[in-house]
């Protein structure tokens, strides 16, 4: 009987762990789509054999269908951490969230001019136009969301 006890205990405890990491990162940020045409998703988060180098790696974010020029948004509320240029993702931008999350938007044309690192965001402001700069083979707003450094599946966190 007291041996059932702890078993019992022991499960109470587990299971509670299990559904409190399960909430936690569920509810811990809640995304709205970054473009304001019709979402249409070009490419998941995944493996997949890259367009350009054609070999297979992992796609650490989701390609959204855009038009040269068009607006993006930040996805959440939150902070510019960090404004830059790299070959493969051209220009990007990325905003850092509460929870030790943070989104990155990439292949940009052009990033707003009063994006500072350190400024305050709302979600849906916007923040840069979408382009085709960096390592892409057409015009798309390459998004990654980002928990502690790690690339996780944005399409969990979308609210709409
Ligand atoms: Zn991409």
């Amino acid at each position: 009987m007291v041996l059932y006890s702890y078993l019992l205990v022991f499960l109470i405890i587990f299971s509670s762990d299990v559904d409190k990491t399960e909430y936690s990162v569920s509810n811990a940020i809640s995304l709205t789509h970054p473009i304001q045409s019709e979402v249409q998703i070009l490419s998941g988060f995944g493996k997949r054999v890259h367009p350009v180098l054609q070999t297979e790696r992992k796609h650490t974010g989701i390609d959204y269908r855009v038009e040269f020029g068009d607006p993006v948004f930040s996805a959440a509320a939150g902070e510019v951490l960090k404004i830059s240029y790299d070959n493969s993702y051209g220009h990007y931008l990325e905003i850092a969230h509460d929870n030790g999350f943070v989104t990155r938007y990439a292949q940009l044309s052009e990033i707003s001019d009063d994006m500072k690192v350190g400024i305050s965001v709302d979600e849906s402001q916007q923040v840069a136009l979408a382009g085709n700069s960096g390592q892409t083979t057409g015009t798309i707003l390459h998004f990654e969301l980002l928990l502690d450094g790690q690339a996780i599946d944005p399409i969990l966190f979308f609210e709409n």
